[in-house]
């Protein structure tokens, strides 16, 4: 393992089938953990931004061969520590070795400007240049995905990380920072804090030598962090949820609208930042999409995210659990329409774990179901009078992630891209799937709009420009000067 505080992981020699059974035990690192471990992060700077970026990228390259091998250990382990199918658990390491590929390339890029000089033999150019340690914290929805995203371009930029996955998932960060120690990181570079967000987190985002901290969990988690960061004017990446809405026009395709709700609202339980957590839906065909979309719903397999059968997992965590089914309760006091789903589900398969049968709600415009994430596996269906009525109510809400709209109108599909208020839009596609090589990120409460993680984009929270001017005129040259009135000028 990697310089720094690294937890003692011992796996459970019993089979694990069922949620409830201890999967590993681990230490909790503590403020004395902290120092050590940015002390190694910051004398591990030197060096690393010193090797040239295409080295840094052939370690990139040699982790992405690793997580490839590795694969299927890692999916499991996905599954296993937070209740997602094993396909979307191999996804969510799928994600990471493609994102390791793309900043490998970025070690050969890593563009910088070459700009005219206002002055004869002057050269003038731009370099981007690491920030120094930068803290990654990271949430349990994608507990190898996006340390991936984070560490990909935080390595390949030449700055030293602090991780510190959430607590509901150390040992998948363990295992992907075995994965980066085996492809040969050096010591101190990868640096892995795992512990509690007051300890670890605070401790991390206050000193005074991590110069950057990427974040993505809740809203409130994140404007903690951000005021912390603020006070030291450090480099912050926000990615903090959304409410995601599907509009559905009363052109689309009713299959391909239904397969996209499906798998948008119900996939990994909904507890995605990006799923599709509202959907809005032309008056015109309100009723069969609904009607369809219910029989559907009440299809769904849910079970042991191990099988491959089963469509949908339980909930993460009894907190997430406890958090869903206080938002159903308060879809039936507001008087919001429950059309399916909406308990827990018992008997043997799912007394041990946190199964909630898929849930959909018809609800009015100001229902708290229409305007607070819930991260779980509850839909809210709202019914809009024409194409304006339904940006509108899409654009209702404090979030601003991803948006969708389904129709076969093109001149509604290029408005929608501009009118929607959301970093990201689909079109003919759910709110969710986005791809490693796109920048990602939102607006709104969902996070400043100067960063975005993934994509070229990626390099921006961890670096910063230096503007280098060369004069090989031989003499004191004047640039900004009105040269009229100064004599000699
Ligand atoms: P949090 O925002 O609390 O946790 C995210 C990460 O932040 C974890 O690593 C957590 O550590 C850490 N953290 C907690 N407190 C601090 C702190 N004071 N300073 C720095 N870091 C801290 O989210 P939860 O896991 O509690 O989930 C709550 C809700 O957040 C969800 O129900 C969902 O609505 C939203 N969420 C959004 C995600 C997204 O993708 N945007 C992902 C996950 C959650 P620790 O685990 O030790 O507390």
């Amino acid at each position: 393992m990697a310089a720094g505080a690294a937890p003692r992981g011992s796996v459970s020699k019993r089979g694990i089938r069922q949620t409830g059974e201890v999967l590993a035990t681990f230490s909790s690192a503590t403020k004395q953990d902290v120092q050590t471990a940015v002390k190694a992060a910051k004398g591990a700077f030197d060096k690393w931004r010193k090797t040239p970026a295409p080295r840094r990228g052939d370690l990139l390259l040699e982790a992405a061969r690793i997580l490839r091998h590795r694969k299927e250990d890692l999916g499991r382990t996905v599954t296993l520590e937070m209740g997602k199918i094993l396909s979307e658990g191999l996804g969510d390491v799928q994600e990471a070795i493609d994102f390791y590929q793309y900043a490998a390339g970025e070690g050969r890029r890593m563009f910088g400007e070459t700009v005219p000089s206002e002055l004869p033999n002057k050269m003038c150019l731009t370099l981007r240049l690491p920030v120094g340690p930068v803290a990654l914290i990271t949430p349990w929805n994608f507990p190898i995905a996006i340390p991936g995203w984070k560490s990909g371009a935080a390595l390949i930029a030449g700055c030293p990380i602090l991780f510190k996955p959430s607590s509901l998932t150390p040992l998948c960060a363990a295992k992907f920072v075995e994965v980066l120690d085996e492809a040969g990181f050096p010591p101190g570079v990868v640096n892995l804090v795992a512990g509690s967000g007051s300890v670890v987190g605070d401790g991390l985002v206050a000193h005074p030598d991590v110069r950057a901290v990427s974040f993505t969990g809740g809203v409130e988690t994140g404007r903690h962090v951000y005021e912390a960061a603020a006070r030291k004017m450090i480099k912050v990446g926000l990615e903090l949820g959304g409410k995601n809405a599907i509009i559905a026009m009363d052109d689309a395709n009713l299959e391909l609208l239904l397969d996209g709700v499906m798998f948008g609202a119900f996939g990994t339980a909904g507890q995605r930042c990006t799923a599709t957590s509202r959907l809005i839906v032309h008056q015109r065909i309100y009723e069969q999409v609904v009607g369809e979309l219910v029989e559907r719903t009440e299809k769904l397999r849910v079970g042991n995210p191990l099988d491959e059968k089963t469509e949908m997992g339980p909930v993460a965590s009894p907190d997430q659990e406890k958090k869903v089914l206080e938002y159903i309760d308060i879809g039936k006091k507001e008087r919001s329409k429950l059309l399916t789903g909406g308990r827990k589900l018992k008997g043997p398969a799912y007394d041990r774990g946190f199964f909630l049968a898929p849930t959909i709600f018809a609800v009015g415009r100001k229902a708290r179901l229409a305007q607070e994430e819930l991260f779980g596996p509850v839909l809210s269906v709202l019914r809009a009078k024409d194409y304006a009525d339904a940006v509108s109510i899409a654009n209702a809400v404090k979030y601003g992630l991803s948006s969708s709209i389904y129709t076969n109108d093109l001149r509604q599909a290029f408005r929608a891209m501009q009118d929607l208020e959301a970093g990201i839009t689909y079109v003919n596609a759910p709110t969710i799937g986005a791809e490693v090589q796109l920048p990602f990120g939102g607006t709104k409460d969902t996070g400043p709009t100067d960063t975005r993680e993934a994509g070229p984009t990626a390099l921006e929270e961890f670096t910063y420009w230096k503007t280098i001017y060369v004069d090989y005129s031989g003499r004191l040259q004047k640039a900004q000067i009105d040269t009229q009135r100064i004599v000699g000028g």
